[in-house]
Order: structure tokens, then C-alpha cells, then sequence
């Protein structure tokens, strides 16, 4: 750990995973850079009044690679500074930033401070790179209070291409961009033009709770990975999801349904979809769609979910429905099906 201290002074823990914002060329592609060749290119943050604490991952890593595990040591990092650091920011690859947001939003409920993930779609020695900005813009977001002194924005959250959006409502929709990020079911939470906007009206709406209460978070680790994800197609051939679903390991299946959550009236596929529920799968439905979200009342197709026992996903991404249940199964909550429809951590709406 690296300290660049001065005097007052936000306090931020930095905390490095790897990702396009710290790589460099390498004969097998791009690769990351460590910790040390990373903090030689950032601007200097010269004269800002903060105290910035520098952490790595072990092995920084490109975020195809992370897994729960890493999320795990991310959020023991915050959970361990909650109370001698002011905000955190997390530099991360844009791959999987918007699962790891959305995991992190579940396993640190209540932290009351800034949590920003950031990265870039270049890397930061590269002419036209979008990282610096990112960089620089997230430590403002990070340092930003309000009048009574506490953080504008007590979330976990996700800077790139000047907007701030909510960590756990964020997807990845664009692999060259710069606009690689969009929040199709949430308003963003800040603008950054020449000065960074906030907007009040979306900052802690729907997380239960005080947003800005601090001291009595609750870090929750357990994870729980049993769980597949079966996307429909026309043509699907039941009898290969059953091989899947029938694996005793597995407790809940994520199906991405058409539109507002419609399946085939295909027999054998619910009779699949029946026999998981009946010893005890959870089965989500979530939607194939960017924006919107599921109802299952709406279509005879999509009723087929609904009195198949099926819990509606409603409008949460993809990433946050997958890392909502891997933590309801962690903590081995007995009362998934409730837990899962309500917001945790501003995930969903009402
Ligand atoms: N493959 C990279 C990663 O996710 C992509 C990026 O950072 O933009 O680590």
C-alpha cells in the first residue's frame, strides 16, 4: 500500500483490479500493467485536497478473470476501511465492472460513503484515451459533499463517459464506444460537463433505509454460485436445458424470456421448468430486452412462468438479478422468493 498524504482532506482508498485502464501491449494482447507502473501514468492529482490510499489486487487482472472470490477481497478492502476512509474507488475492467458493481451493492449494504468503479475503453498512455478523465472525475464525485458535510452521492456507483450511474442498475452495451456503459431502467446520478451535476431527485431513491446514515453497514461475504442462466431461442431443445437443470447443485435458474417475460407454449420445456420447481429450484424470469421489464400477467406466454411458480426478475439488469440471488443464496435466506421482490440496494423499482 502506497500513501500519497497531505493535509485535509478526503480520505480514498484506491483499490486497483487490472482491467484496459492500466494495460499495456504485450505480445499475446493486451495485459496489465502492476500497481506501481500504473500510478507512474496517472495525472498527478496535485494540489486536491485528499489523501489517497493505493491497493492492488494480488495479481491485477483483465475482468473476464475475476470472480466471486475477487469480489469477496474487494469488498473485505472497504468493509475493513469503512470507518478510517472517506470514499472508495475501484479501478476496474469494463468487462464484468457491472456485475462487480452489482455484487458489491448487495454484499455492503448501508455504507453510507462513496463506492466508484471506473475504468476506460483505452489505456491510459494511449493519445486518445478516455482514462485520465475518468480518473480524475471519480475523484471529484468521491470528494464532492453536501452542505452538512456528508458524500453527494452514498452509493455504489459507476463513472465512465462523463456520467455517474447507480452500480447495480448499469450495463455494458458497447464493446469500442466511449459510451460504453447506459442505465437503461434508472436516471443517472450525476453529469460531468464542466461541472459535475448532481441529480438529487435519483441519488438513494429506493434503497431502503437512510442512504446517507454511516457506521452501521452490514458486509455480507457469503456467495453462492449455484445457479445457470439459460437464454431462449427459437429452437431450443428442452431436453438439454434438462440436463442441466436436473444437476442437484444447481438452485436457481436465471431464464432470460422474450420481452416482457414470454416463453414458448412448449410442453416438454414446462415440464422442465415444472419438475425444477417442484424440488425446490428458485426459477427468475428476467427479460431479453435492454430496457422495460417483465410482467408476467401481461401475455398468455408469459402466464406460462407465472403458474409455473416462476419470480419475476422486474426491471433489474441482468447483472444485478444474477448477483442478487447468488447473495440470497449465500446468506441462505428462507424466504427467497420475498427477498428477491423487494430492493435491497436500489436495484429495482416498485
Ligand atoms: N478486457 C478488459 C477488461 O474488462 C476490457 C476493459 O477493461 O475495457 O478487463
Amino acid at each position: 500500500m502506497a500513501n500519497q498524504g497531505n493535509s485535509r482532506t478526503t480520505r480514498i482508498l484506491m483499490i486497483y483490479t487490472g482491467g484496459t485502464i492500466g494495460m499495456k501491449e504485450s505480445s499475446a494482447g493486451m495485459v496489465p500493467v502492476s500497481l506501481d507502473d500504473l500510478w507512474e501514468q496517472l495525472p498527478d492529482i496535485g494540489a486536491l485536497p485528499l489523501e489517497l490510499t493505493l491497493v492492488s489486487l494480488e495479481r491485477p487482472m483483465d475482468s473476464s478473470d475475476l470472480r466471486p472470490e475477487h469480489w469477496v477481497q474487494i469488498g473485505e478492502l472497504i468493509h475493513r476501511h469503512s470507518e478510517d476512509m472517506d470514499a472508495f474507488l475501484v479501478l476496474h475492467g469494463t468487462d464484468t465492472m457491472a456485475y462487480s458493481a452489482a455484487a458489491l451493492s448487495f454484499m455492503l449494504q448501508q455504507l453510507g460513503k462513496p463506492v466508484i468503479f471506473t475504468g476506460s475503453q483505452l489505456p491510459l498512455g494511449h493519445p486518445r484515451s478516455d482514462a485520465a478523465s475518468h480518473w480524475m472525475s471519480a475523484l471529484e464525485v468521491a470528494m464532492a459533499t453536501r452542505l452538512d458535510g456528508l458524500p453527494r452521492v452514498p452509493e455504489i456507483s459507476l463513472y465512465f463517459n462523463h456520467v455517474l450511474y447507480r452500480g447495480n442498475r448499469v450495463r455494458k452495451l458497447h464493446a469500442m464506444g466511449f459510451d460504453a456503459f447506459d442505465s437503461p431502467n434508472y436516471p443517472f446520478l450525476a453529469r460531468a460537463g464542466t461541472c459535475i451535476e448532481y441529480a438529487e431527485e435519483a441519488i438513494g431513491q429506493g434503497v431502503p433505509g437512510n442512504p446517507f446514515q454511516q457506521g452501521n453497514h452490514n458486509w455480507f461475504p457469503a456467495l453462492d454460485n449455484g445457479i445457470i442462466s439459460l437464454k431462449l431461442f427459437p429452437g431450443l431443445r428442452p431436453e438439454l436445458w434438462e440436463r442441466a437443470m436436473n444437476n442437484p447443485t444447481v438452485k436457481a435458474v436465471l431464464v432470460e424470456a422474450y420481452g416482457a417475460g414470454n416463453i414458448p407454449a412448449d410442453e416438454a420445456l414446462i415440464n422442465v421448468f415444472k419438475a425444477f420447481v417442484q424440488r425446490g429450484g428458485h426459477l427468475i424470469a428476467l427479460s431479453q430486452c435492454v430496457g422495460g421489464q417483465v410482467d408476467l400477467t401481461r401475455y398468455q406466454s408469459g402466464r406460462r412462468l407465472l403458474d409455473l411458480g416462476a419470480i419475476s426478475g422486474m426491471d433489474m439488469t441482468y447483472e444485478a438479478a444474477l448477483t442478487k440471488t447468488m447473495h440470497l443464496l449465500g446468506i441462505g435466506s428462507s424466504s427467497f422468493r420475498e427477498a428477491f421482490a423487494h430492493s435491497i440496494a436500489g436495484e429495482m423499482g416498485s
